[in-house]
């Protein structure tokens, strides 16, 4: 572009540009000034032409400016500054601005042999503004993008979860409607997810349950939003069976029931190995017969059930004669196989319901007969003693027989508060002994006068 020294010429190009533009010579005077300098400074260009730029626009002559502008007028390259329209004319040409950021270029304007500066100035505030806004906006939009991500990945990871854990699980309506079933509640109940969505939870009941039990249940979910316990239920094809349930609440944003959620493990196995464990904390490990801490526990069971109804309570306790010279004799193979062989004949020698057998200790065993008078008790210890001798296990370092026998001590009271189970066990372990001393292989009867 060629500007000629004329105003008029300068002023036509400039005024029609959208930006505040300004020619100035070597000393800095103006040599045209278009309309939207007018406009943003209130200074008109008769005013200001002919005249230093300095005089109206002081900040330009500062030498942060002024410095990289002069050296154009003799061939240097163009500058560009960002700034802010000086304070000084904020109130005339935007009296609702308060900073305007404007990006100023000062390019050399060839004239002949001389070289003028254009400065020229765009205001870029509400450019500035609008990029800051779209940049919010941009930010926005991708936070929105992000969290509806996290929100999918956790649907997706409920869902997986729904489909993929072991545990069963349903959703019922507020009315207790079932609406979704996962694959591993098909499995359990055997109840397929098409024949249960629609149902109550009632299908699954066992029967096993009271009213009561599930007014609990429902009263903890109403009160506490959430019951967790062990229930058992019915399976399609009959079966009963143990599950560990957690059945929850869920309510919307109002606190209004909406659904509830159950979710269940069979534990049928886990049942049946604490059952084992039950029985075997309870057992003797070579005999199988009740172990000597369950027996006591019974035997004080059973004093306080006399004791209340007092009728004679009798205790045998049998003692294998010589056994120590067996397992000299024989080896501790043997004495085991001996001990199980008398313990079987101890076991099977009783059968009525409330009959205990022991194993005690070593080669003791304690049979306990609620509601037994001595006879009877005294005729079962024989037939005890009989069918050991009957089992023919050779003893040939027994001094009393040739085979394996057993000395009974047989002893019976009739329980009351002033008597104690230890006054029983006394008095059958004192008819032990003395069937012992008495030469073995014999039953020793005690009771009350
Ligand atoms: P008595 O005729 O006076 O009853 O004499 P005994 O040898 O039978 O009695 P003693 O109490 O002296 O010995 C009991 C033996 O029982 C000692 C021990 O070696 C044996 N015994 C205890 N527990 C076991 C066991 O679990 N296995 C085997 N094989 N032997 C056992
Ligand atoms: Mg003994
Ligand atoms: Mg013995």
């Amino acid at each position: 572009m060629s500007c000629q020294p004329a105003p008029d010429t300068c002023f036509a190009i400039l005024d029609n540009l959208p930006l505040g533009a300004f020619v100035l010579r070597r000393d800095f005077s103006v040599l045209c000034w278009n309309t939207l300098m007018e406009d943003w400074t209130g200074i008109q260009r008769l005013e200001i032409i002919g005249r230093s730029v300095a005089d109206f626009y002081p900040h330009l002559a500062e030498s942060r400016y002024a410095d990289r502008i002069r050296p154009l007028f003799d061939g240097g390259p163009s500058v560009v500054f960002s700034s802010q329209l000086h304070h000084r004319f904020i109130p005339t040409s935007f009296p609702n601005g308060r900073e305007r950021t404007q990006h100023t270029t000062v390019t050399p304007l060839h004239a002949g042999d001389e070289i003028h500066a254009l400065v020229s100035i765009q205001d870029v505030t509400d450019l500035t503004r609008l990029a800051k806004n779209a940049r919010e906006l941009h930010a926005q939009a991708l936070r929105e993008i992000e969290e509806r991500r996290k929100a999918e990945a956790q649907l997706k990871l409920a869902a997986s979860v729904f489909a993929s854990t072991s545990e069963g699980i349903f959703v019922t309506d507020a009315n207790g409607l079932i609406l979704s079933v996962n694959p591993a509640f098909e499995q359990i109940t055997g109840y397929s997810a098409a024949e249960a969505v629609g149902n109550t939870p009632r299908i699954l009941k066992s029967g096993k349950h009271d009213q009561a039990f599930y007014a609990h249940i429902w009263n903890s979910i109403l009160k506490e939003g959430v019951w967790q316990g062990e229930i058992w239920d019915r399976r399609k094809n009959g079966e009963i069976y143990p599950q560990d349930m957690t059945i929850s609440a869920i309510r919307d944003e109002n606190g209004f029931i909406r659904k509830f959620a159950a979710i269940f493990s069979d534990i049928t196995e886990r049942k049946k190995i604490e059952e084992q464990l039950r029985y075997l904390s309870m057992r003797d490990g070579l005999t199988a017969l009740f172990n000597r801490r369950t027996f006591d526990e019974e035997l004080e069971n059973e004093w306080r059930r006399a004791v209340r109804s007092p009728v004679p309570l009798s205790l045998i306790i049998l003692d294998i004669d010589y056994f120590k010279f067996f397992n000299d004799t024989y080896g501790h193979q043997d004495g085991d196989r001996c001990l199980r062989a008398v313990a079987n004949v101890v076991g099977t020698s009783v059968r009525r319901t409330g009959d205990l057998t022991a194993r005690y200790g070593g080669e003791e065993f304690v049979v306990l007969l609620p509601m037994t008078a001595a006879a009877d008790a005294a005729g079962i210890a024989e037939k005890i003693r009989n069918n050991v001798m009957s089992l023919d296990i050779e003893h040939e370092s027994s001094k009393v027989s040739s085979v394996v026998t057993v000395s009974i001590g047989v002893g019976t009271i009739v329980p009351s508060r002033e008597k104690s189970p230890a006054d029983l066990f006394r008095m059958a372990d004192y008819a032990l002994y003395t069937a012992k001393s008495e030469g073995r292989n014999r039953v020793v009867s005690r009771h009350e006068d």
